[in-house]
Formats: structure tokens, sequence, C-alpha cells
């Protein structure tokens, strides 16, 4: 049998997360990961937004996560010798006269002056209908997911740390934690929403949502330096090029691109565009989410060995890097999970 500290199965952004985690405290690890339909994280935006749009409030526990976020991914960078962040302010539009009375105030009495730098005017911007002017929020910033885990993949690969094969309970003995040849001290299962067919932990409730999302080409507007919130985002990722989501659907839990998802983001598109653009490619992907919104962290209520990282959902990239480190911690130290993951986030909120 050959020996590991850790097996992860999944390596999309929370196996990948955790690996570098483990990997940088010199711990032996072994990545299980088929590339599957509908996996979240290759059609993910890359959205870090500390803000809740619609109730125009910081998100939650946005200050503890974002200053973690952006250092994780900027260390990676240099490990891995390659751009995957870019601060980028968000421009959210306001879409009537009430919505940007709320955000003005907010501005004055809440906590939300540290995510706002300022305020546009209407129609500041030729190339898009706005009439009520919007708010600059910062810092905040673009992930690109994709390549993150593409060259992540890379680097697993060439230290032989990635088995590409679709992960089979029927040759897992959960006991002893081996694996077709290989046993662990601890088995993590990242599995995003296939979470749902892993016989020892489909008893959390996912409530797993489709989404589909857009890449677009504005061939009169070369590379605005925002990202744009009007109930859907625009993301700048090259020139002319810009990403357009999502879509939410809780019946469909396919990758298939749909008329509706389409017709859905041009629409809205429409409304805040005042310039012609083109669909270069859509995709879908499902989101890992969970009923109460929270992630879902621990180790399984009687199997010692079986951990779980689950329940990124739609600020999944915010979140993901101080989590991961979270769970490290109790890894090493069995002792300690009740303290260090956060009780909100705890599988053992379901026991
Ligand atoms: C359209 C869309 C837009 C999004 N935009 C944003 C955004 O802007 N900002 C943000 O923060 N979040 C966004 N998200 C959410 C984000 O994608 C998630 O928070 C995060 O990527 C989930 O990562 P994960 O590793 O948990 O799951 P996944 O990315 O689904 O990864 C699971 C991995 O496990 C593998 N796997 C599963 N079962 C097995 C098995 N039995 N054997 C082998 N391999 C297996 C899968 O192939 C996959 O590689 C978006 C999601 C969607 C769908």
């Amino acid at each position: 049998m050959n020996k590991v500290d850790f097996i992860i199965v999944g390596q999309g952004l929370a196996g990948t997360l955790l690996a570098y985690d483990l990997i940088s405290n010199n711990k032996k690890i072994l990545i299980i990961d088929k590339h599957l339909k509908a996996s979240s994280s290759k059609v993910a935006a890359g959205m870090i937004n500390p803000v809740a749009m619609k109730r125009c409030s910081p998100a939650f526990m946005a200050d503890h996560y974002l200053p973690n976020a952006l250092k994780v991914y900027r260390d990676l960078e240099l490990k891995l010798n390659s751009k995957i962040l870019y601060l980028k302010p968000i421009l959210k539009l306001f879409a009537n006269e009430d919505i940007q009375n709320t955000w003005k105030v907010k501005y004055s009495n809440d906590d939300m002056d540290k995510y706002i730098s300022s305020f546009s005017k209407s129609n500041e911007f030729s190339f898009l209908k706005n009439s009520f002017g919007g708010a600059v929020v910062e810092p905040s910033a673009h992930l690109d997911v994709s390549l993150f885990l593409n060259i992540s993949r890379e680097y697993f690969t060439k230290l032989n740390l990635l088995k590409e094969e679709i992960f089979s309970f029927e040759d897992f003995d959960h006991i002893n934690c081996s694996y077709r040849g290989d046993i662990a001290d601890k088995i993590i299962f990242c599995e995003g929403h296939r979470l749902q067919n892993n016989p020892f932990f489909n008893y959390l409730p996912m409530s797993p949502t489709k989404g589909e999302i857009m890449r677009i080409k504005i061939p009169s507007l070369k590379n605005f330096n925002k990202m744009i919130s009007k109930g859907i985002y625009m993301i700048p990722v090259k020139d002319y090029e810009y990403v357009v989501g999502a879509t939410y659907n809780r019946e469909d839990l396919s990758d298939k691109v749909t008329q509706e998802g389409r017709s859905f983001l041009i629409s809205k598109l429409d409304s805040i565009l005042d310039v012609d653009f083109e669909v270069l490619s859509i995709s879908a992907g499902v989101r890992p989410n969970v009923k109460d919104r929270r992630p879902l962290i621990g180790v399984h209520p009687e199997f010692s060995k079986l951990y779980v990282f689950n329940g990124l959902g739609s600020r999944g990239v915010l979140q993901g890097p101080t989590l991961s480190q979270e769970l490290m911690s109790c890894l090493f130290s069995n002792h300690l999970i009740g303290n260090k993951i956060k009780n909100y986030n705890n599988i053992n909120r379901f026991d």
C-alpha cells in the first residue's frame, strides 16, 4: 500500500485550495479527480464581491474573508508564476430612485463607506442605459478560476499527486481509509454538487443550483475597467470580451445550455447596454449550494477519517481560502474540530 497523509476527492476550487494548504504544510497528498460534467468551478465567473448588493450591506463576514482571499490568490500567483487575480471595482447600477437613495443613506449611516469608493452620475457612461447612476464598490476582484484550476492541475500532475479517475465507493474501505492501493490518515470529499452521490455525506441538505453564463463581444468597448452589476454581472476579461452571468435553476441540473437561459441573459443585457454585442459562447455548471446557504465543512459523525469540504456557493471564491485554512487546522488535530470550524459552517449543525 502507498501511504499518504490525505486523499482529496475532487479538484474544483475547494479541493485545489485545500491541496495547496496541505502541500505547504509538508503533507503528502493524493488528489483523485475526473473532469465531470456540470462542475461548478469550471464555469464560475470568479467575482470576489464583498457586498450583498440587494441589501446594500457588507456580505456575511466579508471583512474576515476578503483580505485573506486576496492574499492567498496573490501568493498562488507567485507560486505558479501566472496572473490569475485582477483587482477591479464593481459598478453597481441603480434601477430606480429608491435604490439610489437607499445606497446613499447606507453609505452615510452604515458600515458601507469602506466598500463604496464613489458614486457615479446618471448617464455618465455613454455605452450604458443608466438614468439613476450607480455606486463604485471596492476593493473587489476577479479570479480567473478556470485558468487557476488548469495550471493547478498541471502543477499537481507534475508532482505526481493527481490521479485522473472517477472515485468509486465500491473500492473504498472507509474504516482503514484505503482506496485502490493507497492508504491515508484521512480523506476529504470535495465533490461539489456530486456530494449527493456520496453514501457517507448525502444526508447533508444540499440545494444544487444550475447557472448559465455567457461570453460576449462588444466591438465598441475595448476594455471597460469595472465589473458591472445590475441583476446580472458583466466582467471584462479580454479586450472587447466580457463574461455575463448568471441564471439560477434548481430543476434542471444538467450542463446543457438552454434557450431560456440565453434569452434571460440577453434581455437583461439589453436593458443595461446601449451598444451592440454578440454572444460568443454559453456554458453551464451546477453550484453546490446548501439549503441554509452556509458551507459544509467537518468530520463524519461516525467515521473519524472521513471529512467534507463543500457548499461553496456564489461567494465560494471569496470564502474558500479562509475556509480551507480553518478545515486544515482541524485535520491536524481532531479534538479542535468544534472550535476551529465556525459552527455556522460546521456540518455538525445537522447532527
Ligand atoms: C454559472 C456560475 C457562476 C459562478 N460565479 C461565481 C462567482 O462569480 N463568484 C464565486 O465566488 N462563485 C461563483 N460560482 C460558484 C463557484 O463555482 C463555487 O463556489 C465553487 O467553484 C465550487 O467549487 P467546488 O470545488 O466545491 O465544486 P466543483 O467546482 O463542482 O468541483 C468538484 C470537483 O469534483 C470532481 N468530482 C466529483 N465527484 C467525483 C468523483 N466521484 N470522482 C472524481 N472526481 C469527482 C468534479 O469533476 C469536479 O472537478 C459560480 C457558479 C456557477 C455555476
